[in-house]
């Protein structure tokens, strides 16, 4: 055995790793990682279906495609980036994450050594004084593109257009630059206002053979590898012939209804995120997919509606945040009867809340399939197929 390494260990340390609390099994060999998670899901969904084995990666590191860095400044004027201590303002200096994609670290780190010949001053959230709060950086996997979005407290960057010019000389593969504010005390990363400072104000990616855009406030998946496989079989679990109708319940900027689009008759997408609507429809323009609609609305006051005017669906697919959906949301998918469902997760607890209704409500869930969409981090992704119980 090497030295400093036990039979225990994934054999990766960070110096940060206790204070930052992001990577809860840093201490597990990749395949204990996937082996514990394969155990958590059981124990939730095995009571409803049965749970196919997990599928991991081939490399686990740095898979973030979105990586977020809080910006302060010390007491004697020392400009740190990192992240937040749980709880606090106290920003914990990171300089390199092994999860993170590598090249988005380093652009912070370039942010961060420019930040004094530019007179930046960094916010402090205590005081509210100071102008840079946080930077995010988004890469797309397939494209190469990078977005860089620069979180102030205020609007004004002084020397933007040098700035930016400097940035772009360091790392001439950044694509865009967004100047976003938040003005607010809140824990929020992003404000609501939004200026392009060069480019086009968003990146594209391609994901299951179509082309995404993704607006610095649309939601998009960390982990593009797994991402396209949970979709493929996502799509394939739904087991659509051409004619369908098609429901993709908190579809975000429409990825998995896009991808599925050539496979049904119609599809239906909901969300309630402005941005990301904004996105879902400009996606389906540039991917030429003429028998999918967007509505910027509630998913569970959507179907309610739905459901009112007795409108049908044969297949829904439903990929909720954290928290799980609701029973406005799951009482209209009962009314609305589609042969089957498929439940994408990122919280296999919700997930079973949710399969305890639906399966009490006329749907049997069959089977379920894990996905490690998060390694190191102690999350658990799954799509679970139901299908609706023939009711003679
Ligand atoms: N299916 C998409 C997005 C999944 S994340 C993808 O794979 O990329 C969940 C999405 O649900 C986010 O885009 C979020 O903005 C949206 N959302 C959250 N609450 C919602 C609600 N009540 N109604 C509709 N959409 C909601």
């Amino acid at each position: 055995m090497e030295r400093g390494k036990t039979a225990k260990t994934s054999g990766y340390q960070c110096p940060v790793q206790k204070r930052c609390g992001g990577c809860q099994l840093l201490h597990l060999p990749y395949e204990e990682q996937l082996a514990l998670k394969q155990k958590q899901v059981e124990r939730l969904l095995k009571p409803y279906c049965r749970v196919r084995r997990i599928t991991g990666m081939e490399d686990p590191l740095h898979y973030r495609n979105k990586v977020h860095a809080a910006f302060a400044h010390r007491r004697d004027g020392t400009i740190v980036s990192g992240i937040y201590e749980e709880g606090t303002h106290k920003v914990v200096p990171v300089d390199a994450c092994l999860l993170e994609n590598e090249k988005a670290d380093e652009i912070i780190r370039t942010i961060r050594g420019l930040l004094r010949s530019f007179k930046i001053k960094t916010y402090d959230e205590d005081s509210g004084y100071g102008l840079l709060r946080h930077v995010m950086v988004r890469t797309a996997h397939q494209t190469g593109q990078v977005m860089v979005v620069l979180v102030l407290g205020s609007p004004i960057l002084p020397s933007r257009n040098n700035f930016v010019k400097a940035l772009r000389a360091a790392h001439p593969e950044i694509t865009t630059v967004v100047l976003n504010v938040n003005d607010r005390r809140t824990s929020m990363v992003l404000g609501e206002k939004e200026t392009v400072l060069y480019g086009k104000g968003y990146i594209e990616d391609v994901l299951c053979g179509r082309r995404f855009r993704i607006s610095a406030k649309s939601f998009y998946q960390v982990n593009s590898v797994q991402t396209e496989a949970l979709y493929a079989k996502a799509i394939e679990l739904a087991g659509l012939s051409g004619n369908e109708r098609v429901i993709d319940a908190y579809c975000g900027i429409g990825t998995i209804g896009l991808i599925a689009a050539d496979k049904a008759g119609e599809v239906i997408g909901i969300e309630l995120n402005h941005d990301a609507v904004q996105d879902a429809i400009r996606n389906a323009r540039a991917n030429n997919v003429k028998n999918i609609r967007f509505y910027e609305n509630d998913a569970g006051r959507f179907m309610v509606g739905m459901a009112e005017q007795e409108a049908g669906a044969d297949v829904v697919f439903m990929d909720p945040p954290r928290t799980g959906s609701d029973e406005a949301f799951l009482s209209s998918v009962v009314r609305l009867a589609p042969k089957r469902v498929v439940y994408i997760s990122c919280n296999p607890k919700t997930q079973a809340r949710d399969l305890e209704y639906l399966t009490k409500h006329g749907y049997r869930a069959q089977e379920a399939w894990p996905y490690d969409m998060f390694p190191f981090v102690d999350y658990a992704e799954t799509v679970v197929l139901l299908t609706r119980q023939n009711r003679l």
